[in-house]
């Protein structure tokens, strides 16, 4: 799966290294307990998978350089509110809600368990590390932080570098530049089969898709390899 000139490891961050799914599973339900009293209890489960879904597509449009992130954000809970019936959203009335809703994601941060013996495993074998996330440095910075990383991971490429994110090849060769490797001596491990797994493919690293929630079936031809853990790929790759 994994050839013997790999030099360097990169990673996705949000439900890659973090469990972002639970944290954003936090936050929306402390946004519908608060601005969607006595809902279905059906309603939080509903507002996740809208949330996730951004159907719009507005995240995109940020890592695009096309919205700002709060923006971006601003539009979805928009969205949110008008297909699950919450009070239209101000300015005023967003701010409140969105120091509402970051307040439960940031609480919400997990590393996931197998983290840091993966991390052990790609240090003990000489592999440089680095992330590459869509989101922005100061952000990312704390997240990492929080969840115990930040020393972990000395190189991360976000959207703020280059003004854009994943899967543009750009993003992908900015961070080998960065590890001093060449993109056929890296891998890249992500969660999100395009944007992540060929996006690095097709920049000419190893692209490697993390599928934690068994989506292969839905996903069809999957033509990057595939792993459902990280300690999954350490081990088939024998390091
Ligand atoms: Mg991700």
């Amino acid at each position: 799966m994994i050839g013997s000139a790999v030099r360097a490891v990169l990673l996705d961050i949000d439900d890659t290294l973090v469990d972002t799914r639970a944290a954003f599973s936090a936050a929306i339900s402390a946004v519908v307990a608060r601005w969607m009293p006595g809902s279905d209890e059906s309603v939080p489960a509903a507002a996740l998978a809208h949330w996730v879904a951004d159907r719009h597509g507005h995240f995109r449009a940020y890592t695009r350089g096309e919205l700002t992130f709060v923006e971006q954000r601003r539009r979805r809970a928009v969205d949110l509110h008008l297909a699950l019936g919450g009070p239209s959203l101000d300015g005023e009335t967003f701010r409140v809600w969105e120091e509402h809703y970051e307040r439960a994601f940031r609480g919400a941060w997990r590393a996931f368990e197998e983290v840091a013996g993966f991390l052990d495993r790609l240090e003990a074998a000489g592999l440089a590390i680095g992330a590459i996330t869509n989101a922005g440095l100061a952000h990312q910075r704390d997240k990492l932080d929080r969840v115990g990383l930040k020393e972990r991971i000395p190189v991360l490429v976000t959207v703020d570098d280059l003004g854009l994110g994943k899967p543009d090849p750009r993003v992908f060769a900015l961070a080998c530049s960065r590890l001093g490797v060449a993109a056929r001596e890296a891998v890249y491990v992500g969660d999100e089969l395009d944007v992540d797994a060929r996006g690095a493919r097709d920049a000419g690293l190893t692209g490697v898709w993390i599928d934690r929630r068994g989506r292969r079936e839905e996903a069809g031809t999957v033509d990057v390899p595939a792993v459902e853990t990280l300690t999954e790929l350490a081990d088939r790759w024998g390091i």
